[in-house]
């Protein structure tokens, strides 16, 4: 292999980066990863970390899962590729449907539409819903309701659901017809409230009071993910989305469960809808689905929303959504076995004890840390410490700041992600106590080294 300020140069000379500016990504080189073992990676100069992002939310078995890696390989050998476009299919999606189905799913999930990744799932779930309410008559629902702080992928539909600005002023104008509510984020919102139940009240006030302005007949959809990830791990309170699905199903909307995230374990339930004992009408799984090591998604699809598609007799149900890689058979070999991993070693288990020991572990360093303004998690294997300047003014940590904790862990022998003033952990679930002590060991490193 080249040498790393080889590959750093070129790395430079050649190439953008998803979601960086490509100035920044010249002037800071980002760290080359050559290797992957365990829930461990290896950057190009040897240096061996716990991986506390989980690749990007999504390698919950980590990087040596050997029964997803030989599905891979004995599928390769099979049949590479071929469509199920309309007249073909393959046996690995009949398979993979109904173990989503019977396990992972929540109860009423009763069709499966495969897609490419969790961009692709979002784009096919908010043109289903369209879809769905024309066919039944009503086809002036086309708007779409969703949360500030979500984040829903970067197609054209999804970021104009996506709550974060970022996401959306360079790419204005989105798609007309999308409201947003404020977040139910106790640490910061419109309403000054910092309790978590009552703040879920007020959120959902203002959704319903949102709906009646919009007029209940105009609009389509909330979407929403069951706990808020990339928008800084806001998990609401447990009254938060049984409302959201009680307010849908009293003005018709279907309630779209964004769970590229959150499915699989993640939370400490096979699924994030599960968690909170809600039962959605279209729900979005990709990323952890393969385990990482392939790109897929599945929307699934409930029963009575597939019934208005299915009953159809005016050709209008025909589904006009459809990737190329639409469940590659690879892709779906990849997510029998990975499913099977998943259920086998019973990840929901240790994502929640885990999960529970990294949340402690994160309180006792906001004692010793003043720049650890917010702390969040309690639900799984998703946390976030959220950074200040000043705790009574709450004002988000500089850059720079945020930047040497980031390096001084990684040092310090922890992967962390940083996401404006928020440091995000989502690592894989099959993280041991020892791996949960390093990390928490390699943060205290990383804000020592700023204190
Ligand atoms: N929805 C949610 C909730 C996500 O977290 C993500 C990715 N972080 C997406 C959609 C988009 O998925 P992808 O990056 O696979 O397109």
């Amino acid at each position: 292999m080249k040498d790393a300020n080889f590959l750093k140069e070129r790395n430079a000379r050649h190439l953008w980066h998803p979601m960086a500016h490509p100035a920044d990504m010249q002037a800071n080189p980002p760290d080359i990863i050559v290797g992957g073992e365990g829930v461990e990676i290896t950057d190009v100069d040897g240096h061996r970390t716990v991986d506390a992002v989980g690749g990007l939310w999504n390698v919950n078995l980590g990087y040596s899962c050997a029964p997803v890696k030989e599905a891979i390989a004995r599928q390769l050998d099979r049949l590479p590729y071929y469509s199920i476009f309309r007249g073909t299919t393959n046996d690995n999606v009949i398979v993979l449907a109904e173990m989503l189905k019977a396990f992972f799913a929540p109860d009423g999930m009763e069709r499966a539409f495969y897609t490419s990744g969790g961009s692709d799932s979002v784009e096919v779930a908010l043109r289903l819903a369209r879809q769905y309410h024309k066919l039944r008559g009503e086809a002036g629902r086309v708007k779409y309701l969703s949360l500030k702080k979500g984040y829903h992928g970067t197609h054209t539909l999804g970021a104009s659901v996506n709550g974060n600005a970022n996401f959306r002023t360079q790419y204005e104008p989105l798609m007309p017809g999308c409201f947003h509510v404020p977040a139910p984020y106790p640490y910061r919102n419109p309403f000054n409230e910092t309790d978590p139940e009552r703040l879920a009240g007020l959120v959902l006030a203002a959704i319903e009071d949102e709906i009646r302005f919009q007029d209940p007949s105009t609009i389509a959809t909330f979407i929403m993910e069951p706990v808020l990830g990339a928008g800084g791990v806001i998990p609401p309170h447990e009254s938060f989305m049984p409302g959201v699905r009680e307010l849908c199903t009293k003005y018709g909307l279907l309630l779209i469960a964004d769970e590229v995230i959150t499915a699989f374990g993640r939370t400490g339930d096979w699924s994030g809808s599960r968690h909170w004992g809600v039962q959605p009408d279209l729900m979005t799984t990709a990323k952890a689905i393969t385990n990482g090591y392939f790109p897929f998604g599945a929307v699934m699809i409930s029963g009575g929303v597939a019934e208005v598609f299915e009953s159809d007799g005016s050709g209008k149900g025909a589904i006009g959504s459809g990737y190329t890689y639409s469940g590659h058979p690879v892709g779906a070999a990849a997510a029998i076995a990975t499913l099977k991993e998943t259920e086998r070693l019973n990840v929901k288990d240790n994502a929640a004890a885990r999960g529970d020991q990294l949340f402690a572990g994160l309180r006792a360093l906001q004692e010793k840390y003043a720049v650890i303004g917010d702390v969040r998690g309690g639900h799984g294997l998703m946390l976030a410490l959220e950074l200040v300047s000043d705790r009574a003014a709450k004002a988000p940590i500089d850059k720079k700041t945020i930047g040497t904790v980031q390096r001084a862990t990684y040092e310090a022998g922890a992967m962390i992600r940083v996401s404006g003033n928020n440091i995000i952990l989502s690592p894989p679930l099959v993280l041991s106590e020892a791996d949960a002590a390093t990390i928490l060991g390699a943060l205290d490193a990383g804000f020592a080294a700023v204190s």
